[in-house]
């Protein structure tokens, strides 16, 4: 049998002095072959200018050690929210730090970022898809890049809009550009909305019928620290959770995936980054007990 391909990888920091030339050092050191990070802070939008982040010195790194940029991802901050439209003020700043982070995507050669659909808080799904549809529009309309947005599968707590399939299946379906438009599969978040996580087979039986699977970008792999329908969203180091190893290996070996970056947003263990034991267990299928 030919030894898989498989694109497994984790989030990485992005920090000074090295910047991203720092995120690639760090994913090679976790034995990745690809990663996902921040362009600035997750928590706000304030970002530093390009020229700064030692872009083309990350890129030169990557293409040393023969690393495939089409399945990195960026992550947008999780302070946008274009789920609502209650303050036009707020709705129009998510709407250009989404246009901004687009560009920046692009910046790193980057071709999907992922992006959480967003609270409707209080004002009803309806009218946060209607908020989603028109964010996304207002900003393709206008963007040059190649660069695909990944709305995220969300736990469902709050008013989080992307919890199910077929709300994303709804946004896809009504954006004006739904080329540049699709999914990143988290299943932390699955699971703790409602979704069997262990029957996958299933899962993506009703992602295909829903959504698509061609529409699927990218997948976070996390165990949960929570019962499945706990709407919780709080992520597990691999094996120690409600969904397990075995479960989360096989979406990492499932051949209709095989494909797809597979990203850990597992927890650290106080300092210490747990991805480099996760990214080996998962590589030999074997869970191993580190902790
Ligand atoms: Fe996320
Ligand atoms: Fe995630
Ligand atoms: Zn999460």
């Amino acid at each position: 049998m030919d030894k898989e391909t498989l694109y497994i990888g984790s989030h990485v920091s992005m920090s000074a002095p090295d910047y991203y030339l720092g995120s690639i050092k760090e994913a090679l050191s976790y034995g990745a072959n690809t990663l996902m990070f921040y362009t600035g802070a997750p928590q706000n939008t304030f970002r530093l200018p390009l020229e700064r982040l030692k872009i083309n010195e990350g890129r030169a790194l990557l293409k040393e050690h023969g690393i495939d940029e089409s399945k990195i991802v960026v992550h947008a901050p999780y302070i946008i929210n274009i789920a609502n439209q209650l303050n036009e003020n707020v709705y129009d700043l998510a709407k250009k730090a989404l246009a901004i982070e687009l560009v920046r995507t692009a910046a790193f050669g980057v071709k999907i970022m992922v992006l959480h659909p967003g609270s409707h808080v209080g004002t009803g799904v309806e009218n946060g898809i209607d908020s989603i549809v028109k964010a996304l529009d207002g900003v393709l309309d206008k963007d040059t890049t190649d660069v695909k947005i990944a709305l995220e599968t969300m736990a469902g707590k709050g008013g989080e809009m992307g919890s199910t399939f077929e709300q994303l299946a709804e946004i896809i379906s009504k954006v004006k550009h739904p080329e540049r438009i699709g999914v990143c599969l988290d299943t932390c978040h699955i699971s703790d909305y409602g979704y069997d996580i262990k029957d996958i087979d299933t899962i993506l039986k009703q992602f295909d019928q829903t959504i698509g699977l061609n529409k699927l970008l990218c997948l976070h792999i996390n165990d949960s620290k929570n019962e499945p329908g706990s709407h919780k969203d709080r992520h597990e180091n691999l094996g120690y959770g409600t969904i397990g190893f075995e479960a989360l290996n096989k979406f990492v070996h499932h051949p209709l995936l095989k494909d797809l970056p597979k990203l850990l947003e597992t927890p650290y263990v106080g300092e210490k980054p747990p991805y480099k034991e996760e990214i080996e267990m998962l590589k030999k299928s074997q869970f191993v007990n580190w902790r």
